[in-house]
């Protein structure tokens, strides 16, 4: 079982603020901007790309109803909402999850989001191609 099942499963507690059948969102115990919102499904899936159309669709719907009430509940001015696929990507908990992160104005937390340059508009259309590929397969 992983941390998040067992956090289903009420074998390590955790601080909930919205449960469906399907669906648990709760604190998440290392938040980026206090108010950080883990949503999960109750059914384990990973990565993205092995969820289901109608999971994903559900999940981002409760989300969005955390966002809202993240502005509304907590005067938030914005979020961000992420999602790790891989190791390689930062994921640690192999349980697919959105971080619903509350954003307020001066809250002082930067993303080191270190924008790169194509070396060429050729590069970039050589990787637009493969993509496109792809998505065709
Ligand atoms: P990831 O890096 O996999 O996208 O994010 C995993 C998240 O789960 C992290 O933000 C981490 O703080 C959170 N987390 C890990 N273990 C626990 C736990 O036992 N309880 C809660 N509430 N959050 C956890």
């Amino acid at each position: 079982m992983n941390i998040f099942e067992k956090i289903i499963a009420r074998e390590i507690p955790a601080t909930i603020v919205y449960e469906d059948g399907d669906t648990l969102a709760f604190m998440d115990i290392g938040p980026i901007i206090k108010g950080h919102t883990l949503v999960i499904p109750k059914t384990c899936y990973d990565p993205v790309t092995e969820t289901p159309d109608e999971v994903l669709a559900k999940l981002m719907l409760v989300c969005k109803r955390i966002a809202a009430a993240q502005i509304k509940g907590l005067g938030a001015d914005g979020s961000n909402i992420i999602q790790n696929n891989g190791s390689a990507a930062g994921q640690v908990v192999p349980h697919i999850h959105f971080h619903v992160i509350p954003r307020f104005e001066g809250d002082g937390h930067r993303w080191n989001w270190n924008a790169k340059k194509y070396d060429s508009p050729a590069e970039m259309e050589k990787l637009a191609a493969k993509i496109r590929e792809g998505l065709a397969g």
